[in-house]
């Protein structure tokens, strides 16, 4: 045998030592109605597409939004148990490993501004710059660095996770600020539980159309397949302690209300 040839399994082998697949994901797992596998590792992965370079300074929120952080405070939030124990800096909010945190207000139909920055590169896949955004403490758009980070395709930035990948990949490099523009309209549910709209969402990510009204078929699942159980009209938004030191900034959120004005009949 060639020297190449001992090289080749060795380096497969390498790659397997450090948790690094060549097609991160799954081949066992259960089948979307669209027939990819949730986190397939088959599933092809959004071409990528240069946003330009991140914001420096936040952006102003308009005059309807509230505020669920500014920098300053998390007076906003909440841990598990009691308080949000986040650390701040440098008007951000940093990820500490004291877990998910959700905000104390709930929220129905919302429009969600949001930006996020993952730290150096460290881990791969799943493992580096993982968080999230969930509405109802249960929708989750994923947070993840997938610049240069290959990881399946609904479990990469602004997919929504397990079931369907964004449109492209529009992630900026860590250290950069990345921005997401979120419309969630939240399922509605008949009184015997079952579905009478699925949730909708639609996702900008650093100004580009991502997810457009795409609809949820349940609650973001990992491995497995999404099933709805009936709720409120109003949740928390939660955001994901997945043990990266990701950070965030400029937060908020503003009713959407699709209910228009109806015309009086005409003369
Ligand atoms: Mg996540």
């Amino acid at each position: 045998m060639s020297r190449i040839a001992l090289l080749v399994p060795f380096a497969a082998l390498l790659q397997l030592a450090v948790g690094q697949e060549k097609n991160p994901g799954y081949t066992d797992t259960p089948v979307l109605p669209d027939g990819f596998r949730v986190h397939g590792a088959n599933r092809p992965r959004p071409a990528v597409v240069d946003p330009g370079p991140g914001p420096k300074t936040p952006s102003k929120p308009p005059a309807d939004a509230t505020v669920l952080f500014d920098g300053s405070n998390l007076d906003a939030w909440q841990g598990r148990k009691g308080e949000a124990k986040w650390k701040l800096v440098d008007g951000a909010m940093e990820v500490t490993r004291t877990g998910d945190i959700r905000t104390k207000q709930q929220f129905g139909d919302c429009q969600l501004h949001i930006e996020w920055m993952a730290p150096p590169p460290k881990g791969h896949s799943q493992g580096r710059g993982n968080s999230g955004v969930f509405f109802f403490g249960r929708y989750e758009v994923q947070v993840l660095d997938s610049f240069e980070n290959p990881t399946y395709a609904d479990g990469q930035a602004a997919a929504l996770y397990g079931q369907k990948p964004p449109l492209l990949n529009v992630t900026r490099p860590p250290g950069q600020w990345n921005v997401y523009d979120i419309v969630f309209i939240a399922p509605r549910f008949k009184d015997d539980g079952t579905v009478a709209s699925p949730a909708r969402v639609t996702v900008v990510h650093n100004g580009v159309v991502v997810q457009l009204d795409e609809a949820l078929l349940g609650p973001t699942a990992h491995k497995s397949l999404p099933k709805y159980k009936a709720h409120g009209p109003k949740g928390s938004i939660k955001l994901q302690d997945h043990g990266n030191p990701m950070r965030f900034r400029n937060i908020w959120i503003r009713p959407v209300n699709l209910e228009r004005p109806k015309a009086k009949p005409a003369k």
